[in-house]
C-alpha cells in the first residue's frame, strides 16, 4: 500500500470525509488523494516521492511558486521574533499600506484570517450601511461558506452537486437571490421590482468557483450602474483575482470601482488570510471606530502579514504580470493546439494567469453552460495528466493557476501530456 493510500485510511477515521476541506477529498473524481509532503517552485511531492508539476498552487495564494526564497525568510524572520501578540504591528500596517496604493477603490481595510471571514464581514457592513438585508450574488460563484452566501454556489458545492446547505436557516437565506452570471437585465428586473431592499450585489468580477468565467462586456459596468441608482453598494469578491488578474485585481483590470472589496489567497502568500476594505465613509463603520461588531484573536497575524508582503514585493517588480500571462497563453495555446490535433472540442476561458478547460462544443458563459460540460471526460483527463506528472484540481469546476515559477519547460512539459491525453482518450 502506498503511504497514500495509508494515511488515507487513517484519515477518513478522524476527519469527516478524511479531510479539512471538501475538494480535496478527489469525490467528484472519484478517487483518493495524495497526500503532500512538500512543494518547491512549480513542483509538487507527494508522501511517496512522486513528482508533478503544480497548476493547483494551493488554490491560488502561490503565484510567485511555493516555498519562495524570500517568502520562506520573511516567515523565519517574522516567526523568530514570536507567531502572534494580539496587538498592532508593523507589518501588517505595511500590507494594508501596499493593498490600498494597488487597488484605486480601497481607502481602509481590515484583515482577516479567510476569504470567508472577508465576505461575510463585507456582507455585513453593507447591510449596516444601506440598513437592508436583501443581497443578489450569481449563480455558481463561490464567496465562502457563510450562512447567506450558500445558495447555488460553487466550488465543493458544485463540485458536490449541494445546492443548498442543510444547517443554514431559511429565513437568512430568504434574503440571498442568485442570479444567472453575465445576466444584466435579470439583475436589473430584480432592481425594478425591489431595488430599495437590496443591500448589495457581490460578484467575482471574473468568476473563478464554477471554472473560470470570465464577465462579458458591460456586465460589470452595468452591476456598477444599477446598484449606484438604487443606493445598494457593489461588492467584488477578490478573494482569487485580487493581485492575481492584475496587481490592481480584476477591478483595475476592468476599470470598475466597487464600494468593498474581498481578498485573500495570494495577500497572505499561502498562510491563512482574508481582508475587506474599501471607501472610508462605509469602513468607518467597523467596530471600533462604528458599531458594525468584527474581530480576530489572529487577524493581521504577522506570520501571514509577512507571508503576503513578501510575495507582493516579488509581484511588484517590472513585467511580472506581463511574464504570467505570456506563460499562460503559451499553455492554453498548446492545448488548443493540441485538442485540435486529437479532434477533441473544448472551450477554454483564460485571463491573466488564470484559465479553466471545459468539455464543451459551446462557449461557456455562466454556470448554466459550465454544467452542460463533459464530466466524464474531465475525469479522463484528470487522470491522463496525473499519470504524466501534472497536478490539477480534482473538479471540473475549478480554475487552474500558473505561478512565476513554471519554466518555458514546465510548459512544454505540460502541453505534452495534453496533447498524449487527448490521444489516449480518443482512441479509447
Ligand atoms: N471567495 C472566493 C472568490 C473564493 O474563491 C474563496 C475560496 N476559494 C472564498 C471566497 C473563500 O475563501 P476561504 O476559503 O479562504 O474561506
Amino acid at each position: 500500500m502506498s503511504k497514500s493510500e495509508a494515511l488515507w485510511q487513517r484519515a477518513q477515521k478522524f476527519l469527516p470525509g478524511g479531510v479539512n476541506s471538501p475538494v480535496r477529498a478527489w469525490r467528484s473524481v472519484k478517487g483518493k488523494p495524495l497526500f503532500i509532503e512538500r512543494a518547491k517552485g512549480a513542483k509538487i511531492y507527494d508522501v511517496d516521492g512522486h513528482e508533478y508539476i503544480d497548476y493547483v498552487c494551493s488554490w491560488g495564494p502561490m503565484i510567485v511558486g511555493h516555498a519562495h526564497e524570500e517568502v520562506i525568510e520573511a516567515i523565519k524572520h517574522t516567526a523568530s521574533k514570536g507567531t502572534s501578540f494580539g496587538a498592532p504591528t508593523e507589518v501588517e500596517v505595511e500590507l494594508a499600506e501596499m493593498i490600498i496604493k494597488a487597488f484605486p477603490s480601497i481607502e481602509k481595510v481590515r484583515m482577516v484570517n479567510s476569504g470567508t471571514e472577508a465576505t461575510m464581514s463585507a456582507l455585513r457592513l453593507a447591510r449596516a450601511y444601506t440598513q437592508r438585508d436583501k443581497v443578489i450574488k450569481f449563480d455558481g460563484c463561490y464567496h465562502g461558506h457563510a450562512d447567506s452566501f450558500l445558495v447555488k454556489a460553487g466550488s465543493g458545492l458544485a463540485t458536490l452537486g449541494i445546492p443548498a446547505s442543510p444547517g443554514v436557516p431559511e429565513d437568512l437565506t430568504k434574503h440571498t437571490i442568485s442570479l444567472p452570471y453575465n445576466d444584466l437585465s435579470g439583475v436589473e428586473d430584480v432592481f425594478v421590482q425591489i431595488g430599495k431592499e437590496i443591500a448589495c450585489i457581490i460578484v467575482e468580477p471574473v468568476a473563478g468557483n464554477m471554472g473560470v468565467v470570465l464577465p462579458e462586456e458591460g456586465f460589470l459596468k452595468g452591476l456598477r450602474r444599477v446598484t449606484q441608482r438604487y443606493g445598494s453598494l457593489l461588492i467584488f469578491d477578490e478573494v482569487i483575482t485580487g493581485f492575481r488578474v492584475s496587481w490592481g485585481g480584476a477591478q483595475v483590470h476592468y476599470g470598475i470601482n466597487p464600494d468593498l472589496t474581498c481578498l485573500g489567497k495570494i495577500i497572505g502568500g499561502g498562510m491563512p488570510v482574508g481582508a475587506y476594505g474599501g471607501k472610508k465613509e462605509i469602513m468607518s463603520l467597523i467596530a471600533p471606530e462604528g458599531q458594525v461588531y468584527q474581530a480576530g484573536t489572529l487577524s493581521g497575524n504577522p506570520l501571514a502579514m509577512s507571508a503576503g508582503l513578501a510575495t507582493l514585493k516579488i509581484l511588484q517588480r517590472p513585467e511580472v504580470y506581463k511574464e504570467l500571462e505570456k506563460k499562460t497563453k503559451q499553455l492554453t495555446e498548446g492545448i488548443k493546439q493540441a485538442a485540435k490535433e486529437t479532434g477533441i472540442s473544448l472551450q477554454i476561458n483564460q485571463i491573466a494567469s488564470m484559465f479553466s478547460l471545459f468539455f464543451n462544443d459551446r462557449p461557456v458563459t455562466d454556470y448554466k453552460s459550465v454544467l452542460k460540460s463533459n464530466s466524464d471526460m474531465f475525469i479522463k483527463y484528470f487522470y491522463g495528466m496525473l499519470k504524466r506528472g501534472i497536478y490539477l484540481a480534482p473538479s471540473a469546476y475549478e480554475a487552474s493557476f500558473v505561478s512565476l515559477a513554471h519554466t518555458d519547460e514546465d510548459i512544454k512539459r505540460t502541453i505534452e501530456a495534453v496533447y498524449h491525453t487527448f490521444k489516449e482518450i480518443k482512441e479509447e
